[in-house]
């Protein structure tokens, strides 16, 4: 296997901890759009599909209280639960496949705590003015104007916390009455407890320690090296256009050499001759790469990273440094994409050499293979599930009992769930011995009680044999349609001997 070549510049630890705190300065672009488009709906989606109804059922709810799962107007039951591990699986495939194409595009452009983390930047901004502001207002005491600014961008964190809290525990719990409960005081404590650590954790992440978590937390961060081959297109700073830095002060070839820190062999081992040469300045100028050191890019920066210094784990491939560097590029009159979306091999030979990237490749294949195994099984799954589901157990406190008129009666616990939609009641029944009677509950109310054990008592004349076999019948009411029907057989104890 080859191995992607790095240019090592800085020590992992420089790159890795970055003590000082950093502004992030908010730029403007087409990724920046297209980071928009994805990221829009995926927020409008989120904070609305909790609320929607489908004939009269909740659109997307995992109700723990009910024992089952409203997804797009159909029912699954939690034994059906397997499909969402699936779903998951598939998720999983397709977002190493978007990683071995494209990187970390996930993390740049719809992974939620880069989305709340943009959101928590744009109140920021909002609130205590731009980075060069917020800079410079931090070394002041926190008085006056700065310190309501300084409120007001926390109670806004704050309510957006709670807001996403709430939302994302509507999935889980009716939301209408989730929100007339929060207003009103009137949850349980376990509910507070749950959307307080929610909310918590939302102000942390997403205001607080951001990228950290990105960078420490989250292991995707961390296997995505693995995932990368040379023809991986991820968000790289083209060294060999770039390099050596121009000149940006007036103190000549002094400006230059430290810039000259990045390996691009030939032109650089030049420049560093002709700039020991004493060569003139005029000459350097004129040899510079199109990067003018303005550092816009590394301003930009959510994750506090200098893209010019390689591929970094931090990068979540966002794609804000190049809407700032283009911008750069547009002023000074040079083609844009000093950094772009590049491969190693695009970086390394020119691009007519470079050819297109190609997905013919084994990790692309074979990711793309287990997602559609994956979904596959998925589909199939969502074919094979059940409206009516029956569970019988013996009552483990007598096998039987026999009543003075010789009848022998069994004692059993039943469970009905029911995943129709629109179906509230079923009939239950038994059959399978000559004057079965059968006591308890024989018309159910799933919408009060589902999935919830019931007692049964079924009696018949004294039957021969040691255990006879009977059959419990669970069907749809008439009135409902379509109709549903399930059975079982369970073993009927005779008392014989
Ligand atoms: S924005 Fe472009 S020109 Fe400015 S420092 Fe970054 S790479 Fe160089
Ligand atoms: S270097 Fe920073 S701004 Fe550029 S893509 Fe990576 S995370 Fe985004």
């Amino acid at each position: 296997m080859q191995q992607i070549p790095v240019n090592r510049v800085r020590s992992d630890s420089e790159i890795i901890e970055r003590p000082q705190k950093f502004y992030v300065r908010l730029t403007e672009g087409r990724f920046q759009n297209w980071r928009r488009l994805v990221s829009g709906p995926l927020i409008i989606a989120f904070f609305l599909l909790a609320w929607l109804q489908w004939d009269g059922q909740p659109l997307l709810l995992f109700s723990f209280e009910e024992r089952r799962i409203y997804l797009f107007g159909g029912q699954l039951s939690w034994h059906d639960l397997p499909l969402m591990a699936g779903l998951m699986i598939a998720g999983a495939c397709l977002l190493f496949f978007m990683a071995v194409g494209w990187g970390r595009v996930w993390c740049g452009f719809a992974c939620p705590q880069s989305i709340w983390t943009w959101l928590f930047i744009r109140i920021e901004q909002m609130t205590e003015g731009k980075a060069s502001q917020r800079a410079k207002n931090d070394h002041l005491p926190l008085t006056g104007k700065r310190l309501l600014r300084r409120l007001a961008k926390h109670l806004l964190w704050l309510a957006f916390s709670f807001l996403t809290a709430l939302t994302f525990t509507g999935y889980f719990l009716p939301v209408q009455e989730l929100f007339v409960g929060f207003f009103t005081l009137d949850l349980s404590l376990a509910v507070w407890g749950w959307l307080i650590s929610m909310a918590a954790l939302t102000y942390v992440n997403a205001g607080l320690v951001r990228e950290k978590i990105c960078l420490h937390a989250c292991p995707y961060s961390r296997f995505q090296g693995v995932m990368f081959d040379q023809h991986t297109r991820t968000v790289s700073y083209d060294a060999a256009r770039g390099e050596p830095r121009r000149l940006r002060g007036k103190n000549g070839q002094d400006d230059l050499i430290p810039a000259l820190n990045l390996a691009v062999a030939p032109m650089q081992t030049e420049m560093k001759k002709s700039a020991a040469n004493d060569s003139s300045i005029a000459d350097i100028k004129a040899s510079a790469g199109d990067c003018v050191d303005c550092t816009i890019c590394v301003q930009v920066c959510p994750a506090g990273i200098d893209i010019r210094d390689g591929l970094q784990a931090a990068c979540i491939d966002c794609g804000a440094c190049i809407d700032a560097c283009d911008q750069v590029m547009d002023k000074i009159g040079k083609p844009r994409g000093l950094i772009r979306f590049a491969s190693e091999v695009e970086l390394a030979r020119p691009a007519e050499e470079a050819g297109k990237q190609t997905l013919m490749r084994p990790k692309l294949a074979g990711y793309a293979a287990v997602m559609l195994l994956a979904l596959g099984a998925v589909m199939l799954g969502f074919t094979q599930t059940k409206d009516l589901l029956l569970e019988i157990r013996r009552d483990r406190g007598a096998l039987y009992t026999r009543l003075d008129n010789n009848q022998i009666c069994n004692h059993y616990k039943i469970k009905v769930e029911g995943y129709q939609q629109g179906v509230q009641s079923v009939r239950i029944s038994t059959t399978g011995l000559d004057g079965l009677t059968l006591y308890g509950d024989q018309s159910l109310n799933l919408d009060d009680n589902n999935a919830g054990w019931r007692a049964y008592r079924v009696c018949a004349p004294e039957p021969a044999g040691l255990t006879q076999e009977i059959r419990f019948i669970v069907e749809t009411d008439g009135a409902q349609v379509p109709l549903s029907r399930i059975e079982k057989t369970t073993t009927f104890l005779t008392g014989s001997r």
